[in-house]
């Protein structure tokens, strides 16, 4: 394998382990060649942490464990970072997230990433952690597709479970999916220049719609009727920009299917008199709420009750040993599910993280005044 990020590589019959350097690891999305094409054959990473989940909290974990100098490897269910901020209310104002007046759930996303950017974690996406087993005093997670991820302990940021998108009901639509047919926007610089439909009310949709109309070619936003359930501000903006001749609104008007070969050419959308309409688009992003399932993370013998585990909150522990919840899945009394809660618990999971990676060695607390700029972790 020519991966730049394999680091050294040991075989036996039908396992064969891939030694992974962190901070090697610039490129998420190319980090995909990592994974074998043979499916008898088990990728297995190692890593200090294994974090599930890439909300806010998820994302804060690796800074934090990072700080500590452990590595930390990412997964998370969605196509992208960002949890519940990026992909429920990307450019809803958050007033509550400390030293911030105002922040966009995307910006506090961005500044997130940026903040862990020197940890540098493998990031797997669009893949769901199902299955957690001890072997040998270290967690073996088994992904949904197939690969292993051995970690020293876990940090659970599962939010309200694994978020998985409501697709419309459309011929044909998994043949265009991923990369034509989306439920979450990772990179707008993707729409540039591009025909884009976008689908739905709310405000994920109608937030998408406005930040792409400044990207794409054009942008068309079909909707089953007239009243969004978004911020009103973004709705009058998107309104403004239909005058202006940006967005097409088809309102009310229903997705009624996809034309094009090995790529995505038109989409069809029926108005309110049941004409078909064929607009020309290279994407179609499908905003009809996203559900999210806990039941991953109960088949993994973690105690799950109320919507969420129950957890030691001076220890963020769970009932498994090494094995810790943070953020809006985690359940104590009093909790209060914020972000700004998340991080601290995400900071007293790290704390208590390095124990089971380092055990027996002393933690000092430092102040990152003191550590200085995070620079990453050397060779
Ligand atoms: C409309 C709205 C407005 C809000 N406004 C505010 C606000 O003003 N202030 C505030 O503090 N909070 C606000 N919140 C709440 C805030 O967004 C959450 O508290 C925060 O997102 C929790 O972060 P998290 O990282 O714990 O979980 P999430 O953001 O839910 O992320 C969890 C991630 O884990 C992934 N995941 C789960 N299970 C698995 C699995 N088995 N395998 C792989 N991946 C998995 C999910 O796909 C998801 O991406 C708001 C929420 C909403 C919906």
């Amino acid at each position: 394998m020519s991966s730049p990020y394999v680091i050294g590589q040991a075989s036996a019959p039908n396992i064969k382990i891939t030694f992974v350097s962190n901070h090697l690891a610039h490129d998420y999305w190319t980090k995909r060649g990592l994974r074998s094409n043979n499916p008898f054959m088990k990728d297995i990473s190692q890593t200090d942490i294994l974090v599930v989940g890439a909300g806010p909290v998820g994302l804060f974990a690796v800074f934090a464990c990072g700080q500590l100098g452990l590595r930390s490897h990412l997964v998370d269910a969605l196509d992208g970072p960002g949890g519940q901020c990026t992909a429920l209310y990307p450019m809803k104002p958050i007033y509550d997230v400390p030293a911030f007046p105002e922040i966009s759930g995307k910006e506090l996303i961005d500044r997130l990433l940026a903040q862990m950017k020197p940890y540098q974690p493998p990031m797997d996406f669009h893949v769901r952690v199902q299955e957690l087993e001890s072997v040998g005093g270290r967690w073996h997670a088994t992904l949904t597709d197939g690969s292993v991820i051995d970690a020293s302990a876990v940090i659970i940021a599962a939010g309200a479970g694994a978020f998985g998108p409501n697709r419309p009901p459309l011929q044909d639509i998994e043949k265009f999916e991923p990369d034509f047919v989306r439920y979450a926007v990772v990179d707008p610089a993707e729409f540039a220049g591009r025909h884009v439909v976008v689908a739905g009310g709310g405000d994920s949709a109608v937030d998408w719609a406005v930040e792409l109309s400044s990207l794409a070619a054009h942008v068309h936003v079909v909707h089953r009727r007239d009243k969004f359930r978004a911020s009103p501000a973004m709705v009058a903006r998107m309104k403004e920009l239909a005058l202006e001749g940006r967005i097409s609104l088809h309102v009310p008007g229903q997705l009624a299917g996809l034309k094009g070969g090995d790529e995505l050419t038109h989409v069809m959308v029926r108005d309110a008199q049941h004409v078909e309409h064929k607009l020309p688009a290279s994407h179609l992003l499908a905003f009809y709420g996203l559900k999210s399932d806990l039941s991953d993370i109960s088949s993994m013998g973690i105690q799950v009750a109320d919507g969420g585990i129950p957890v030691v909150p001076t220890s963020m522990a769970t009932n498994l040993a090494g094995v810790f919840a943070v953020g809006d899945v985690a359940r104590y009394d009093n909790k209060l599910k914020l972000i700004l809660t998340g991080f601290s618990e995400a900071s007293i999971a790290a704390h208590q993280a390095f124990a089971h990676v380092y055990p027996g060695r002393a933690l000092s607390h430092e102040h990152s005044t003191s550590k200085g700029a995070p620079t990453g972790f050397s060779q």
